[in-house]
This record gives C-alpha cells, structure tokens and sequence, in this order.
C-alpha cells in the first residue's frame, strides 16, 4: 500500500528522522515502538501531511507518490500536504473532538465538510460506526459529557467516517486511566481483524504482540529493528532492542 524511504526531518538543529524505510501492506497492522524522543510521531506526522520532512520518498501503490528532497512552496506544497491527508486518518493520543459539537457532529464533520457528502448519508454512516463501537446512545451528548474511553472511541469512529486506506495511531490509550485501556485496545483489534491498515504507535507492548503482523522498533531516528512480533519479542537480534525490551518487560 504505502513504501516510505529515506526519510529525514530535523526541527532546527535536531535531526529527529535520519533516514527513515518501511513499507506498509494492504491490510497490515504495524506497530511503531521505541524510546520517548525517538521520533515514531514525528513519522505519522509526516505521513499524514502534518509535517514535512527534509526529504524522503513517499509512494502509494497506485502510483501517489511525494519526493520531498524536491522542496515547494506556497500552493504546491499546500496541495501535497492535502494529498497525503486524504490517504490516511489519524487517531491522536488526546483525542481533538471538537467540544462545542455533538458526537454525532463531530463524526459528520469531516465526511461533509471535507469531502462533501451529502449530510443525510454521513448521518447514516455516522450511526452505523457509532453502534459498531458500542456508542449508538451517545449520538448527541457533548464530548465532556463522555469518559476518555468514549472520546476515543468517537476518535476511532471519526477517523473510519473519512474511510481512508491508512489508519494511523498516535498512542492511543497513553492519556486514558487504566481501566479505561482496554475497551480502545478491543476497537483497535476489531478494526485489525476486519482488515483496515494500521500503523499504531504504542507503548502497549502487550498489544502489539497480539495484533502486530510487524513490530518497528525506533531509536534515536532510526529503525534499529523490526520483524514478527513473536521473533522481535521473543529474540531480538539488536543489543538497543534487548535493552529496550528488558526495560519494559
Ligand atoms: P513519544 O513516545 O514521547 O511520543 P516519539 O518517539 O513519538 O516520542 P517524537 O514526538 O517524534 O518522538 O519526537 C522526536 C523528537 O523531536 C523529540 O526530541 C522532540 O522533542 C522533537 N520534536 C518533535 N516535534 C517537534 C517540533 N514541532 N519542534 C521541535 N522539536 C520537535
């Protein structure tokens, strides 16, 4: 689905991506791992247009692609970011429902405003993901009227409502109370067996054993190691790995 290579981004002195190649299969679940700092959000940032890296390739197998050692301006790099944007959706670690609007609203938002479907439809739609996610009765209570699990369960359905071929993750369950973990993790997994492309920054090593087809372990913005989980957990062949893992496990 989706080949990255080379990519690189400093903010000002610091190089936080220094060379950066994974690739992405239709219907893969990848899990980005790794030190804070190490630079896993500064990826999906870029992968979703939020950032622009220094240079890098990014190529969609339909033929999209974005060479951004070729630096533009103005409108050009405006249309590029928007390119990117429209292939993925992003999930954030502090959900951003938009606070003065409903659930429901905040689902339709995107599809109507941003691609211009007919509003009847998107409420339909809107309806149906909510009631997959447990959510149906929350339609039009206000976002603080939720739990954090909640929010980002309307995150979730938010993203989906865009139907992008990428789904990506930013810690999702970083910011929400123990308890409150699992019904977003459980989302997650269903979204993995129905065959949506995932990639997932996560602290939740727990998780990505049991949903990742591929594990990437980031340090210092590089990929230092990825494989299976089963191996990448089990045996991992990188000293930085080992210690990483031992830390947290
Ligand atoms: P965490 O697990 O803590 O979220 P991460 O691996 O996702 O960490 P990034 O958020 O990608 O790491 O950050 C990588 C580095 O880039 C950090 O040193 C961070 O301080 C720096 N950084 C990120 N965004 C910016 C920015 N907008 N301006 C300056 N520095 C930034």
């Amino acid at each position: 689905l989706l080949t990255v290579t080379g990519l690189r981004k400093s903010f000002g002195y610091t190089l936080v991506l220094d060379g950066v190649d994974f690739s992405v299969q239709p219907g893969q679940v990848v899990c980005l791992i790794g030190p804070s700092g190490s630079g896993k959000t500064t990826v999906l940032r870029c992968l979703n247009g939020l950032e622009t890296p220094d240079a890098g390739l990014v190529a969609f197998s339909d033929g999209q692609s974005q060479d951004f050692a070729v630096p533009v301006k103005g409108r050009v790099a405006k249309e590029r970011r928007a390119a990117l944007r429209d292939r993925s959706a992003m999930v954030f670690q502090q959900n951003n429902l938009f606070p003065h609007l409903t659930v429901l609203e905040n689902v339709i938002e995107g599809p109507v405003h941003a691609h211009g479907m007919a509003k009847d439809a998107a409420i339909a739609e809107a309806e149906r993901l909510l009631d997959r996610v447990g959510l149906a009765e929350k339609r039009d209570a206000y976002p603080h009227e939720l739990s954090g699990g909640q929010q980002q369960r309307v995150g979730i359905v938010r993203a989906l409502a865009l139907t992008p071929d990428l789904l990506l993750f930013d810690e999702p369950t970083s910011a929400l109370d123990p308890e409150l973990v699992g019904e977003v993790l459980l989302v997650l997994k269903e979204l993995a067996d129905e065959g949506w492309t995932m990639v997932i920054v996560t602290h939740e090593l727990g998780f990505a054993r049991q949903v990742a087809d591929e594990v990437v372990f980031f340090d210092g913005g590089v990929i230092v190691e990825r494989g299976h989980p089963r191996e990448l957990f089990t045996a991992p062949k990188n000293q930085r790995t080992r210690r990483f893992l031992d830390r947290i496990l």
